[in-house]
């Protein structure tokens, strides 16, 4: 699901109702999105006086907020929860003046140097800078017990949650690049690692598919799909049909603690593509070593353009840069 869908929206004669000729209000720099990234470019822009607003999005702190534990962002020797973490991070935007918003940016103008985003399908902002923050959707399978389980069990990132998971039997789903890098970091903490891979092949590298099969404590399983998780209250262990539509269909059980997700992201760009760049999956393109987006004023930081990395720190660390990208935008325009 997109977290910033395009849409109009229209009147009861089929019409928008509102449209970007009509400003509500001018601000300096507009954040869109509230993960690391958004609230750290906040704490940065708020600080140099940019005085931003940053619009919350449909998951109000990201990404972050439906993991359990986080223990890997540094500062936080006993570890923290995600809501807990984005809630401090919050309050330290706000603190320096950051206008924080509940909305939805729907639609986007970049065609001009004022460029114009409307919330919610009824405010109009003009911004000298806009930082595109909106992060990226893991996809899920969209089994029931996958939310039954979800941070009991089901995670969509090895590198999050992997930890909790040392010396125990877990799951990968996917055959891509992203399901065997998790696969082999998984391997390296856990007892037993299964690939759950549709078809009877992996769609990785070769590089990938090398690691994978020199791993010992990997077994891949071809063609499965997953039916269903159980267990009392956290994952015990999922139901796979092998070969799926085939004659000699099958039903199987593994046993497993934990159930990764590793089937793709979907960056949530959509409102944006008519004037950002974006690569073939969708990545809003960055200049090299910066934030800067081929629209001069429109910066980008986070899983938006970030499909290696996916960290919270390296989330947090880009939205730093593109506060100061804008910081220096804006002073070299107003020079
Ligand atoms: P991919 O789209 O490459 O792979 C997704 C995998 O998930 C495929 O094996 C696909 O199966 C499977 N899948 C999708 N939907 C389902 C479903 N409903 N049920 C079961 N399986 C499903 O995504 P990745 O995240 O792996 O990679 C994204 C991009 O990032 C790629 O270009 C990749 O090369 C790159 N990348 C590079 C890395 C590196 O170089 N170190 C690391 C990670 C990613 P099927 O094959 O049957 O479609």
């Amino acid at each position: 699901m997109s977290l910033f869908k395009s849409m109009d929206v229209e009147n009861e004669e089929g019409k928008s109702s509102k449209n970007f000729a009509e400003v509500d209000e001018k601000v300096k720099c507009l954040i869109i999105g509230s993960g690391p990234a958004g609230y750290t470019a906040a704490i940065y822009a708020a600080r140099a006086n940019l005085k931003p607003v940053l619009i919350q999005g449909l998951q109000p702190g990201g990404q972050l907020t439906t993991t359990t534990e986080i223990e890997n962002f540094p500062g936080y020797p006993e570890g923290t929860d995600g809501n807990s973490m984005m809630e401090d991070l919050k309050k330290q935007a706000e603190r320096f003046g950051t206008d924080v918003r509940w909305g939805l940016a729907t639609k986007v103008d970049f065609s001009k140097q004022a460029h114009k985003v409307m919330i919610d399908d009824k405010h109009v902002i003009e911004a000298d800078t806009v930082i595109i923050a909106t992060g990226a959707t893991a996809k899920y399978l969209g089994l029931e017990s996958e939310s039954k389980y979800q941070g009991s069990g089901v995670s969509a990132c090895a590198t999050c949650d992997g930890f909790f998971y040392r010396n125990k039997t877990v799951a990968v789903v996917g055959g891509g690049d992203t399901a065997c890098e998790e696969a082999t970091y998984l391997a390296g903490l856990c007892k037993k690692v299964y690939v759950i891979v549709r078809k009877d092949y992996l769609r990785a590298s070769k590089a990938m598919q090398k690691r994978v099969e020199n791993t010992e404590n990997i077994e891949v399983l071809y063609k499965r799909n997953t039916k269903e998780l159980f267990g009392d209250n956290v994952v015990e262990g999922a139901v796979l049909i092998k070969n799926l539509g085939e004659e000699n269909e099958s039903e199987e059980k593994i046993t497993i603690d934990g159930f990764f997700l590793a089937i793709g992201h979907t960056p949530n760009t959509e409102i944006f593509k008519e004037f950002v760049e974006t690569d073939e999956n969708g990545y809003i393109v960055t200049k090299p070593d910066s934030s800067k987006t081929n629209i001069p004023g429109v910066f980008a930081c986070g899983d938006v353009q970030d499909h290696s990395y996916r960290q919270a720190i390296t989330a947090a660390g880009s939205g730093c840069m593109a506060a100061l990208d804008a910081e220096r935008y804006l002073g070299a325009l107003e020079g």
